[in-house]
C-alpha cells in the first residue's frame, strides 16, 4: 500500500525519524514543521494521511487538526495525532478536534504501521466514492441529488456486544445518556450477526472477549466481510492490555480501539467520530447510487432509459447467442398523444405516461426489459420468447390499454390506444439498433393500418 503521508512536527529531529520510517515503506513524505505550513501543504498536494503533532509553538495540533476538519477539501483527510502524553484529556480533546487516532511518542513501529494502514484503506474507500461521486456529477446528474449534509446530531444506532449483560447494559446506558443514539445489546457472537442482519447498526462496540467463550476478533472479522455490515464502523474493546491485540483488531478490520476500563468521555468522544466518518461515507454512497440510478431511469415513469435499454438488449442478444434461444424486440407508441397534451395540458399527458408505464410492468414478466426511448415511444424485450408466445404478450398489452379507460386527473377519464410493432430476434443476429429498426417499420404498418393494433416485421417486410 503506497500513499501520500505528510509529518508535521516543530521539532526536525522528530520529523527527519518519521521520514526515515515511513520512506522505508515506500509510502511518499511531505514535511511541515508549523501548523501554518501544514494547512498550506495540504491545500495543495492533498495528502491521504496526516501525522500531526499536538505540542507547537503558535498554532497546536487541536486547532490545526479542527481546522483541516472544518474544510470540506480536507475534511476526509485522517489525521492520527501524535502524543507525548497519552492522556485521556488529550484524546477527547483530540477526538473533539475531529482527530481519528493517535500515537504516543516515542513511536513504536508496529502500531504506527497498524494505524497507518488502517486509516490509508479508510481513505481509499473515500476516493473511489467521491471519483463515483464526480463521475455521476459530470455525467450532469448533480442536480438530482439532494444534499444531505451532515449533522452532528444526527440519530444513529450503536450495538454493544461486551462480556456480560449487565456490563453492555451499563454502556448502553452511558453512550444514550450522552448520544443521540439507539442501542441495541448482543449477547453473543451468533446474536451480534443475526440482530445486524435486521438491523444495521452504525458503530458495533465489539469486547475482546465475548459472553460464553465468543471471540470479539472473530466477530469483527465476520462482520467486515458481511455484505451487511462491512460499512459499519468498529470498534475493539481492548481487555488484556496489549498492543498486539489492538493492532490484530485493526488489521481485521476493526474502525478504532479502546483499552479497558475506559473513561465514558473517550468512548463516547471516539463513538462521535466513528458515527461522522460513517455518516460521511453513507451520503457518498447514496449520492453515488442515486447517481447512477439517475442514469439509467426515466424520471417520470421510472422506467429504464434508452441508453440502459441499449445495453442490456446487447446482454440479451449475447444470452440468445449462447442459449439458441429466440427474443422479440417490441416497438410502442400511443395513438395521437399531442392531442392528449394539446386538449388536456401536459399533466394529464404525464399522468397517461405514468399510467401506461405502470399497466405495461403489470403484464411482462421480472425478465423482461420495459424502457421508455422518449416522448411516448416505449420499448419492450422479452428474453427467451417465440412468435406464439410473443404475438398472445403483444395482445394482451394491446388489451390493457385499450380496455379501461385512463386517469388524467381531475376526475377525468380518457381513452388511450397504442400501436405496436415487433420484430424477431435469434442466436445469430448482433446489433440492438438493427432489431429497434425492424420494430419501427412494423409499427409504422400499425401506424398506417388504422392504429391500435399489432404488426410483424416478417409480415411488414
Ligand atoms: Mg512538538
Amino acid at each position: 500500500m503506497s500513499g501520500k503521508i505528510l509529518v508535521v512536527d516543530d521539532v526536525a529531529t522528530n520529523r527527519l525519524i518519521l521520514q526515515a520510517k515511513l520512506s522505508s515503506a515506500y509510502f511518499d513524505v511531505l514535511l511541515a514543521e508549523s501548523g501554518e505550513q501544514a494547512l498550506a501543504i495540504t491545500l495543495t498536494e492533498l495528502p491521504d494521511l496526516i501525522l500531526l503533532d499536538v505540542m507547537m509553538p503558535d498554532m497546536d495540533g487541536y486547532e490545526v487538526c479542527r481546522i483541516l476538519k472544518s474544510r470540506a477539501a480536507t475534511a476526509h483527510i485522517p489525521v492520527i495525532m501524535v502524543t507525548s502524553h497519552n492522556s485521556t484529556e488529550e484524546k477527547i480533546r483530540g477526538l473533539d478536534a475531529g482527530a481519528d487516532d493517535f500515537l504516543s511518542k516515542p513511536i513504536n513501529d508496529i502500531t504506527l504501521f497498524a494505524r497507518v494502514r488502517n486509516l490509508m484503506r479508510v481513505k481509499m474507500m473515500f476516493d473511489e466514492l467521491k471519483l463515483r461521486e464526480t463521475t455521476s456529477q459530470e455525467l450532469g446528474l448533480s442536480a438530482f441529488l439532494v444534499d444531505h449534509s451532515f449533522n452532528k446530531d444526527e440519530h444513529g444506532c450503536v450495538l454493544v456486544a461486551a462480556n456480560n449483560p449487565a456490563q453492555a447494559k451499563d454502556w448502553a446506558a452511558c453512550i444514550r445518556s450522552r448520544l443521540p443514539v439507539s442501542t441495541i445489546i448482543a449477547n453473543s457472537e451468533d446474536d451480534a450477526t443475526s440482530i445486524a442482519r435486521e438491523n444495521i447498526p452504525d458503530v458495533f462496540i465489539v469486547c475482546q472477549n465475548l459472553a460464553n467463550g465468543g471471540d470479539g476478533l472473530r466477530l469483527v472479522s465476520k462482520l467486515r466481510t458481511n455484505l451487511d455490515t462491512r460499512q459499519s464502523a468498529i470498534i475493539l474493546v481492548v481487555e488484556d492490555g496489549k498492543m498486539e491485540t489492538a493492532t490484530k483488531g485493526l488489521d481485521l478490520g476493526a474502525s478504532d480501539y479502546i483499552h479497558a476500563p475506559f473513561d465514558p468521555n473517550e468512548m463516547v468522544a471516539r463513538l462521535r467520530s466513528q458515527m461522522r466518518r460513517k455518516k460521511y461515507s453513507d451520503r457518498l454512497r447514496s449520492n453515488v447510487r442515486d447517481g447512477l440510478k439517475m442514469a439509467v431511469i426515466d424520471p417520470l415513469t421510472g422506467l429504464y432509459n434508452r441508453r440502459y435499454a441499449t445495453q442490456h438488449m446487447q446482454r440479451i442478444i449475447e444470452q440468445s447467442g449462447k442459449s439458441g434461444l429466440p427474443y422479440a424486440v417490441i416497438m410502442m407508441d400511443l395513438d395521437r398523444f399531442k392531442s392528449v397534451n394539446d386538449t388536456h395540458g401536459h399533466e394529464a399527458g404525464d399522468n397517461v405516461l405514468k399510467e401506461f408505464a405502470r399497466r405495461l410492468q403489470e403484464n411482462l414478466r421480472g425478465i423482461d426489459l420495459v424502457a421508455r426511448l422518449g416522448g411516448e415511444e416505449f420499448l419492450v424485450v422479452l428474453p427467451d420468447t417465440g412468435p406464439a408466445e410473443v404475438e398472445f404478450a403483444a395482445e394482451r398489452l394491446r388489451n390493457a390499454i385499450d380496455q379501461t379507460e385512463f386517469d388524467i386527473g381531475g376526475g377525468k377519464h380518457i381513452p388511450v390506444t397504442v400501436s405496436i410493432g415487433v420484430a424477431f430476434g435469434g442466436p445469430e443476429d448482433k446489433i440492438p439498433s438493427v432489431l429497434i429498426q425492424q420494430a419501427d417499420i412494423a409499427l409504422y404498418e400499425s401506424k398506417t393500418a388504422g392504429r391500435n393494433r399489432v404488426s410483424y416485421f416478417a409480415n411488414a417486410a
